[in-house]
């Protein structure tokens, strides 16, 4: 049966339009997802090329014809600038509007010339050559979600060859001038691979925009907005296994914080605390755990010590922070820091056991004179 092509047509336009609007609702919510707003305007241009495209059935115009092939260039390149942003990267946009103007102008050339055919060939090309990028995106970008970016990338991919075989049955025919809208087996296969391209493409978009935004949510409310550091909350949330033998607590608690607070004022003291969390960052390893525990109260938590000692941890940071000087807007700050340290026993040890070893710890370090490491010889057996 052959398949009805101006059905086809409106279907495209429907389902794009309907997802024009999707997005842009998307994006009136949340503006700093620009992308969504080129996907958006791109669509939107693209429901109007396709509409275009729709009426040269009526009667065959070039004019119109290249009007609706510049309309879909200009969306597909709108497309691409947003898959770019999606990727969290600077869109080019002189480049990505050079592609896309490029593109059309080829396209109008040869229609100026009256060559419609070659025309139509240029514009299939342009369109799988810009759906092909978008693919390229989300297939350097599926470490984030492999599923879904695989997905799209197929997708952009399978629309991208439906467009090259449009261009392949007018090459093959000779086709160098257009009289009637190109009807054939590639331009069905391309019309049914829009429809659900542009509809899946869509759905996993926004499904990939909403679970971006429920991991910046988790992420937000795991970390401390001061430090950067883990919460209280995502510490002990992560915290809730038996910690294995050999496994080190530090508490760190700053000296007589208050006195910077009360001497240069509050701004100083925050500045201290992001210093001093600057310099444990710069002492962790990839499964070392640092907290705020809240106000001036720290804890790191060294899962495997078998390449070092808790104390030498806990000593460089003490040193480093007893060194350091923070320039703040009132003067210079110095402080200095306790520190109590404890190792799990050998038979593993739960998390809050060896923390309340290691906060006992730091008060005798605090009860010894301040700006100390107190660590009691480690219950596990060599
Ligand atoms: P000690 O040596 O015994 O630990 O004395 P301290 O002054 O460090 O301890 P204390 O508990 O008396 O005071 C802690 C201070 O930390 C009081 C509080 O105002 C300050 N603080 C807590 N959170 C913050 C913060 O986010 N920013 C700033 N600037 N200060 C904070
Ligand atoms: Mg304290
Ligand atoms: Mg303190």
């Amino acid at each position: 049966m052959p398949l009805d092509q101006l059905s086809l047509l409106t279907a495209i336009a429907f389902s794009s339009a309907a997802l024009t609007i999707t997005l842009f609702v998307g994006w009136l919510g949340a503006r700093r997802d620009t992308y969504l707003l080129n996907w958006s305007i791109g669509l939107m241009l693209v429901v109007a090329g396709v509409v275009m495209f729709g009426l040269l059935a009526e009667g065959y115009d070039p004019t119109l014809n290249f009007a609706s092939f510049a309309l879909t260039q200009g969306g597909f390149a709108f497309i691409y600038a947003g898959a770019i942003q999606f990727r969290a990267k600077p869109v080019p946009m002189a480049a990505v509007a050079i592609i896309g103007l490029g593109l059309i102008g080829l396209t109008g050339v040869a229609f100026l010339a009256g060559l419609s055919g070659l025309g139509t060939i240029f514009a299939n090309l342009s369109m799988a050559l810009l759906m092909a990028l978008c693919a390229r995106e989300y297939w350097c970008g599926r470490s984030e979600s492999p599923m879904p970016m695989t997905a799209n990338a197929a997708l952009y991919a399978v629309s991208a060859i439906s467009f090259v075989l449009c261009a392949a049955v007018l090459l093959s025919e000779q086709r160098w001038v257009m009289t009637a809208q190109p009807r054939n087996w590639a331009e069905d296969i391309n019309s049914i691979v829009l429809i659900v391209g542009i509809t899946g493409i869509g759905a996993i978009s926004l499904t990939l925009n909403q679970s971006r935004w429920a991991r910046h949510h988790r992420s937000e409310a795991m970390t401390d907005s001061l430090t950067g550091l883990l919460n209280r909350r995502a510490l002990f949330d992560s915290m809730k296994t038996t910690l294995p033998p050999g496994a080190a607590v530090i508490m760190f608690d700053l000296d007589h914080f208050k006195s910077i607070n009360d001497q240069l004022g509050h701004a100083a003291g925050d500045a201290v605390l992001e210093g001093f969390a600057a310099l444990v960052k710069a002492d962790l390893r990839r499964d070392d755990i640092a907290a705020r525990l809240g106000g001036e109260e720290f804890c790191l938590v060294l899962p495997d010590l078998t390449k070092r000692s808790a104390s030498g941890v806990a000593e460089r940071i003490r040193a480093g922070f007893e060194a350091a000087h923070f320039a703040t807007d009132r003067g210079i700050a110095e402080t200095t820091l306790s520190a109590g340290v404890a190792i799990s026993s050998i038979d593993g040890e739960p998390f809050e056991a060896v923390l309340k070893r290691a906060d006992d710890a730091l008060y005798a370090a605090k009860a010894a004179g301040r700006n100390r490491v107190h660590a009691p010889a480690p219950r596990l057996v060599a």
